[in-house]
C-alpha cells in the first residue's frame, strides 16, 4: 500500500523538523512547508487519505484562511490542528473547519508532545488501512443508517464535562456529552449528528444508549465520591414520549441510583412544541425527584412564563453570553439578570462557556453557583474524569 503523505505546515522549521522525524517513524511521508502559500502554489492535487497537520497561527497566511482555501478542494486531507493559544481557540477552529466539511482529527495544543502526535498518526494509518480494504471512504456528512449501526455497535462514547462549585471550587457534577468515534472521520461532535437524529427519528434510540451508560458509569461512580451529580441532554422528541419518567424512574431504581443525582437538561427550544404533553412529562420527571434544567438560556423562543409553568431546578446561562461577558456590558447585564431571576425562582443557576479565571471572578461577584467551562477543562472521557474525581479543578 502507497505511504500516507502527512503535510506539515508550521511557520517554525524547528518544529517542522521535528514533526518530520516522527512522521518518517511512523512510516509516513513528511512533506514540510514554512509558508502555507508554497503548499498551495506546490501541491496541486491531494489524494484523501492524506493528512495535515497544521499550525494555526503562522504569519503570512494563518491556519483559519488555509481552511478556508481547503474547504474549496475536491479532495482534501484530514487535519491535526494545532496551536499555542488557549483550548477555547482550538475548539472554535475544530467546529470552523467541520462547519467547512473538513475531516478534523483532533487539535493539539502546543508545546506538541511528540509521544501523542506519533500516537495520531498510527491511528490515522490503522483506519486508512482498515477503510481501504472494506470500502470506499465518504467524504460529505455522515447519514442516518451509519449513526443507526453507531448507536447499534457502541461507536457511541460519552464524554464528561466538570461542573464546580463557584463558591468552594468543589465538583458538584459533571455533564455527559456525546461524541461519535467514526471509524473514518475519527471523533465526530453531536452538532454535526444531533439533528440528523431528531429527523431521521434516531433520537429515542440514541437517548436510550446515552442514558443508560450514564447510569452504569453513575453505579461506578458512586464508590468513589459521595456526591456526584450528572447531567444529560435530552430532546424536544424525548419530551412527546408519555412513559419516560416510569422508564427513568425504573431504571434509577434497578440500579439504586437516587433520582436527585439525575438532571436532565432541556433547551428552551424543545419546549416549543407540544406544551402541554410536555409540561405533562416534565411534572411528573419532578414529582419523581429527577432535576430538570433549562439549557441555552436565553437563545431560545420561549417567554418567561415557560419559567413559571415548567418546575425547572436549574437556570443554564447560555455559553454566549458568559463568553462575552468580559467586554460586552449588555452581556454581563444579562448574565447578572439571569442570576437573579434563577434565585429568585429558586433555582441552581450554572454559567456555561468559562474560559478564563477572569470569568470566574465575575461569575463569583456576581453570585453564580456553578461554573463549566474550557476554564477547568473540555469534556473527557470517563476513566480520565474518574481520576481527576478528587483532584483540584482546574
Ligand atoms: P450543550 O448541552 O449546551 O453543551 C455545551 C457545549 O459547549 C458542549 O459542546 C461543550 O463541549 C461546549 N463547551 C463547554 N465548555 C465550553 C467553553 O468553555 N467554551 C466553549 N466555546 N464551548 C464550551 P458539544 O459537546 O459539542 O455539544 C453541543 C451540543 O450538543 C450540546 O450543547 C447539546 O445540546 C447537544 N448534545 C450533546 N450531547 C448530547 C446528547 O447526549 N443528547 C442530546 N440530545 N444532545 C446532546
Ligand atoms: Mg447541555
Ligand atoms: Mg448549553
Amino acid at each position: 500500500m502507497k505511504q500516507t503523505t502527512v503535510y506539515l505546515v508550521d511557520d517554525e522549521p524547528d518544529m517542522l523538523e521535528l514533526l518530520a522525524s516522527v512522521v518518517e517513524m511512523s512510516d509516513m511521508l513528511p512533506v514540510a512547508f514554512t509558508q502555507a502559500s508554497d503548499f498551495f502554489q506546490q501541491v496541486t492535487e491531494l489524494d484523501n487519505q492524506s493528512i495535515m497537520a497544521l499550525d494555526l497561527h503562522m504569519p503570512e497566511m494563518d491556519g483559519i484562511e488555509v481552511m478556508r482555501r481547503l474547504a474549496t478542494m475536491d479532495n482534501t486531507p484530514r487535519l491535526i490542528l494545532m496551536s499555542g493559544h488557549d483550548e477555547g481557540v482550538l475548539h472554535s477552529a475544530e467546529k470552523l473547519g467541520r462547519a467547512h466539511n473538513l475531516k478534523i482529527i483532533t487539535s493539539l495544543k502546543k508545546p506538541i508532545v511528540l509521544r501523542e502526535f506519533q500516537q495520531l498518526l498510527v491511528s490515522q494509518k490503522n483506519i486508512t488501512e482498515r477503510v481501504a480494504s472494506t470500502s470506499t471512504p465518504k467524504k460529505n456528512e455522515v447519514t442516518a443508517a451509519e449513526l443507526k449501526k453507531a448507536i447499534e455497535q457502541n461507536e457511541l462514547v460519552l464524554h464528561y464535562q466538570p461542573q464546580i462549585i463557584i463558591a468552594t471550587g468543589e465538583l458538584s457534577g459533571v455533564e455527559a456529552l456525546v461524541r461519535w468515534n467514526h471509524p473514518e472521520r475519527g471523533v465526530v461532535f453531536p452538532d454535526e449528528f444531533i439533528s440528523l437524529a431528531e429527523e431521521d427519528g434516531l433520537m429515542k434510540d440514541l437517548t436510550r444508549w446515552v442514558i443508560d451508560q450514564l447510569v452504569k458509569q453513575e453505579q461506578l461512580w458512586q464508590h468513589e465520591v459521595d456526591r456526584l451529580e450528572v447531567s444529560v441532554n435530552i430532546s424536544a422528541i424525548d419530551i412527546t414520549s408519555l412513559t419516560l419518567p416510569e422508564q427513568l424512574a425504573e431504571l434509577l431504581a434497578e440500579n439504586k441510583l437516587s433520582p436527585s443525582k439525575l438532571t436532565l437538561e432541556v433547551t428552551e427550544s424543545a419546549l416549543m412544541g407540544e406544551l402541554v404533553k410536555s409540561l405533562d412529562i416534565l411534572t411528573r420527571l419532578r414529582m419523581r425527584g429527577i432535576g430538570l434544567s433549562i439549557d441555552d438560556f436565553g437563545t431560545g423562543y420561549s417567554s418567561l412564563s415557560q419559567l413559571h409553568r415548567v418546575p425547572f431546578t436549574e437556570l443554564k446561562i447560555d455559553q454566549s453570553f458568559v463568553y462575552s461577558m468580559l467586554e460586552d456590558d449588555e452581556a454581563r447585564a444579562i448574565v447578572k439578570t439571569c442570576v437573579m431571576l434563577g434565585h429568585e425562582l429558586k433555582m441552581k443557576v450554572v454559567a456555561e462557556g468559562v474560559e478564563t479565571k477572569e470569568h470566574l471572578d465575575l461569575l463569583r461577584e456576581i453570585g453564580c453557583d456553578i461554573a463549566q467551562g474550557y476554564y477547568f477543562s473540555r469534556a473527557i472521557p470517563a476513566d480520565e474524569m474518574t481520576k481527576r474525581l478528587h483532584s483540584e479543578w482546574p
